[in-house]
């Protein structure tokens, strides 16, 4: 599935319920999102399967300059029953001309005088036959008219551009997924209809050859002087899966072979940005090639497959898994060693993987609806970080892993309103989409992931090949999934004697189908050894129904600590269970490296026993197991599901951690305590300094400065640790950032990649309108997309009232910020400073139309007022808000319902900061080592936080 807007979309509904993922890993988990909109389920929109296609042509002439083409499209069709009439989908400007052949090509006659009708709300052409017509083979030929989008958002067929030597150039290239082939030519544009797809692009000789899904068979100069290349058949394959590219772009071919093609494609300039995902794409394929037992070069079904990846700088996914012709957004492509840093360089890899993954997972093997996504996305979102392990083991991913997706997907899971990995209800709304992409990707490959523990890598393999053989070129549906996982765990014994009476279909079933991610609570009888196992529903707030998960468990204890066995020794199948641990005082553990998709509460005093562990040996515990530990603390508080002394003392021994992956899972969720006690200044304060103190050691063991041998953990610790130190004011790295930020000024000495993005933010932060004009103007000179993505983000850090106006002015105007990036400039906007707030507010007040205009449609004014919602913090604030979306609420049209959530959600939080800050103000005073406590400030605080319960 197309990555991206989720990026974005995601971390707007997690800020709006809450579940804030704001820095830094705000890009990490959501670079790929369908623009699905409301009613596709609505039968309406759907085609019967009475008439199937066997191959569609698809002749198009296209017009660059002019935005437009003409088209012809072939279909020959098997027909099945008795019919009137035959349905296709399309979205085009207009239909010129409609005839259809029988099997011994003899026209077949149509009505007189409608021998086609369109509806263009549904997105359907109706061919009318004279009369019934028997079932057979027909061809139908339909000439046509079609667009090319101005607005990438728009999909389709639309054109992007680029400056080459100042010269502004044109491309433009497709994007299908979910249901925008039909913009490009009418078809079947549903994953279910498959079949093989023979392009032919005619273009102008000024541009380079086009590029699709296949190589180009032969190549025609007409006698106007344009070009037609035709390209060879596609294997069978869906609608959206189809693609061309139309455009001057260059590529190169530095990895691959004859026999294995491996190109990576861009506009002309940055070409040595090409190695690194040439060589680690080609590596990737090669790993999955093996895993799968399937070659990817060999997929063709007798034409020769190519294996072509395209850098496009106007994207509105991340990417997308086109077969033979994969689109991404440039930043997610091209690497430039002086100037991408390690977290785009992860993306690189992992972008690449998720994407090839599709080949066996979406593209030889595709779900039948939408619904059934998960299917696709679930496994490219596993082998997205597994895959690209083994082709770049010291990226450590397998760790990653339990970041950016296991501890995301629970943070999504942890909504009432989550859909499940199944989707069936119609969404109706773009926040329900949003859900529904974080649970077939993120929660799908956490679920793969525990699944893969339990039944032992092996099997897991041996039941994807299964799957993957036995539905190759056809379509999948859970229930072959979940027949293909019982036959490899059949041949297993093992699994038998290990789990007795434990079928692998219904526990991956139960996964599939319940929303929501549950919590297992632990009560430990110390002295029979008894622990006590039940399991709920996880939920932020409201209560949660009463779903049940067969549970794979993997647990240890202090008598005899084991961290390396993640296999689970029992499944909690009921309500409550329980296992025995040795008799006498000593902590248990679940959930080993956090290998299940679960959270884990325990009783106080085994909470008390794990707290008094991790400050003294905290390495007896897993790094994995301390990131769930704080992860899931963090969560209880916020749940009001943990007693806040208990919470603090086990959160305690933070101030000795320095591990990347620990202050992972604990430094979004401590953010976001923090800003809900803005409104409240002591508490605040008092908060900020608890921060302070707590990642002191952890700044000071990490320095400054990124060494030659360092890990790739330890430089994301840096870069993570030090982004919250500057933000929270830490004097040491605001010093040390403005040296390096007045030597990139006045000596042009470059800052570490690393450090560029809290450098420049202190700097700008510091600094005036001329701190702001240097860095505007090295964004406006890069060639590299990622290191102009960190410069958009920290230009937003300014304080100079002027320069963020001139910043969100230039979102709608300057054409170097892309319309993919105009959405994250506003949020980032947001997150440079709080004082930045009015400025934005004022920015969105008056100039929402044209939001909405330039930005790209009515979602992406949606998309800036739910950036809000994390930002309102304070009442005044939100009053104004809402007074201003009232007063225009005819004006802002589709968007108002989305600013009505965002006061609940903000009126919400500010409940939420005023009911827990007084316990949280006195149980941080009573740690505190300057005891100062007063009763007055207590109560002037507790009357403040009055004022503001609703
Ligand atoms: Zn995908």
């Amino acid at each position: 599935m197309d990555f991206l807007d989720l990026k974005l979309l995601v971390t707007i509904i997690a800020l709006s319920v809450g579940l804030a993922h704001t820095e830094p890993q705000d890009e990490l988990y959501s670079f790929e999102w369908i623009g699905y909109n409301t009613n596709l389920d609505d039968p309406k929109y759907r085609l019967l399967d009475n008439v199937q296609p066997l191959q569609i042509s698809v002749d198009l002439d296209v017009y660059l300059e002019e935005s437009r083409f003409n088209g012809i499209v072939q279909l020959q069709v098997q027909v099945s029953e008795n019919l009137t009439q035959i349905v296709l989908h399309q979205n085009v400007v207009s239909i010129d001309e409609v005839s259809v052949l029988d099997a011994a090509e003899r026209p077949v006659s149509l009505q007189i005088p409608n021998p086609f009708t369109i509806d263009r709300y549904y997105e359907i052409v109706t061919i009318n036959f004279a009369s019934e017509i028997v079932p057979g083979t027909y061809i139908i030929t339909i000439n046509y008219k079609g667009r090319i989008n101005e607005n990438p958002h728009d999909r389709g067929l639309y054109k992007g551009y680029y400056y080459y030597n100042n010269e502004k150039r044109y491309y433009a290239t497709t994007q299908f997924q979910p249901y925008h082939a039909r913009k490009a030519f009418p078809c079947f544009d549903e994953p279910q209809f498959k079949c093989p797809f023979t392009i032919t692009i005619t273009r102008g000789a000024n541009l380079r050859p086009s590029f699709s899904n296949m190589a180009i068979a032969n190549t025609t100069v007409l006698p106007s002087g344009r070009v037609q290349e035709r390209f060879y058949p596609t294997p069978v394959v869906s609608s959206y899966l189809v693609a061309f590219h139309v455009s001057d772009f260059v590529s190169t071919n530095s990895s691959g072979t004859v026999q294995k093609p491996f190109q990576i494609i861009s506009r002309e300039g940055p070409t040595n940005q090409h190695s690194y995902a040439a060589d680690v794409g080609f590596k990737i394929t090669e790993i999955m090639e093996s895993y799968f037992n399937i070659s990817y070069y060999e997929m063709g079904q007798g034409r020769p497959m190519k294996n072509d990846h395209i850098a496009l700088p106007d994207f509105p996914s991340g990417a997308m898994e086109n077969w033979g012709m994969v689109n991404y957004r440039e930043a997610y492509l091209l690497y430039d060693e002086q100037n991408t840093n390690l977290q785009n360089r992860i993306f690189i890899a992992t972008i690449i993987a998720h994407e090839l993954a599709h080949k066996w997972f979406g593209n030889l093997v595709t779900c039948f609806w939408w619904s059934n996504l998960w299917l696709n996305e679930s496994f490219a979102s596993f082998f997205e970080f597994f895959s690209a392990h083994e082709a770049e083991p010291w990226l450590e991913l397998d760790d990653i892993f339990i970041l950016d997706s296991v501890q995301s997907a629970l943070s999504g899971d942890a909504s009432a309103s989550i859909q499940p990995m199944n989707w069936s209800s119609v969404a109706d709304n773009p926040s329900i989409s949003a859900h529904f992409g974080t649970s077939s990707y993120a929660k799908g490959a956490s679920v793969l992931r525990m699944l893969e523990h339990f039944v032992t890598p092996v099997v897991f393999r041996n039941a994807l090949r299964y799957y993957l053989k036995e539905n190759s070129y056809g379509i999948g549906y859970p229930t072959d999934m979940y027949a293909a996982f019982r036959r490899a765990v059949s041949e297993d014994p093992t699994f038998a004697t290990a789990y007795p009476g434990i079928d692998i279909g219904t526990v991956f079933d139960g996964w599939v189908q319940n929303a929501g991610a549950p919590v297992v609570e632990v009560n430990v009888n110390m002295t029979s050894g008894l622990v006590s196992l039940t399991q709920r529903r996880f939920q932020i707030s409201g209560t949660p129904p009463n779903d049940i998960w067969q549970i794979p468990i993997s647990w240890t204890h202090g008598d005899s600590p084991n961290f390396q066995n993640t296999r689970p020794t029992y499944v909690l199948t009921q309500r409550t269970g329980s296992v025995q641990k040795p008799v006498g005082t000593s902590w248990v553990v679940l959930n080993i490296a956090q290998s299940g998709f679960y959270r884990v509460n325990y009783d106080n005093q085994n909470w008390g026993l794990i707290a008094a562990q991790l400050r003294s040996n905290k390495d007896v515990i897993h790094k994995l197991s301390r990131s769930q530990i704080v992860n899931d603390v963090l969560f209880f508080i916020r749940a009001g599901q943990i007693s806040i002394p208990v919470a603090f003392d086990v959160l305690s021994f933070l101030a000795k951690e320095t591990d990347y992956y620990v202050w992972n899972g604990a430094l979004t969720q401590l953010q976001w305590i923090h800003r809900r006690l803005e409104h409240l200044p002591a508490a605040y304060d008092e908060f900020t300094a608890y921060l302070l103190e707590l990642i002191d050691e952890a700044v000071k063991q990490i320095g400054y400065a990124d060494g030659a041998n360092d890990s790739v953990s330890t430089i994301q610790q840096r870069m993570q640790i030090l982004n919250f130190a500057c933000n929270l004011g830490h004097q040491g790295c605001i010093d040390d950032s403005l040296a390096k930020w007045n030597s990139f000024r006045t000596q042009n000495t470059p800052v570490q990649i690393s450090s560029r993005r809290y450098v420049y933010c202190v700097g700008l932060r510091n600094g005036n309108a001329s701190d702001y004009q240097f860095l505007f103007q090295k964004y406006n000179t890069s060639e590299n997309t990622a290191d102009m993505v960190v410069m958009l983000r920290t230009l937003a850090c300014s304080k100079d009232q002027a320069s963020i106006e001139h910043y969100l002015y230039q979102t709608m105007h300057s054409d170097k910020i892309r319309v993919h990036d105009k959405n994250n400039a506003f949020s980032y906007a947001l997150q440079g400073n709080s004082e930045n707030l009015q400025t934005v507010l004022n920015f969105l007040f008056n100039n929402y139309a044209e939001i909405r205009e330039t930005y790209g449609g009515a979602a992406r004014l949606s998309n800036c007022i739910s950036a809000l919602s994390g930002f309102l913090t304070d009442f005044e604030d939100i009053v104004k808000f809402q007074s201003w979306l009232y007063e225009n609420q005819i004006a802002i049209g589709e968007s108002f319902s989305t600013g009505v959530s965002v006061v609940n959600t903000a009126v919400n939080n500010l409940r939420w900061g005023n009911n827990v800050a007084a316990e949280i103000f006195s149980e941080l005073r009573s740690r505190s080592s300057a005891t100062t406590a007063t009763t007055s400030l207590f109560v002037v605080m507790l009357a403040l936080a009055a004022k503001f319960v609703f």
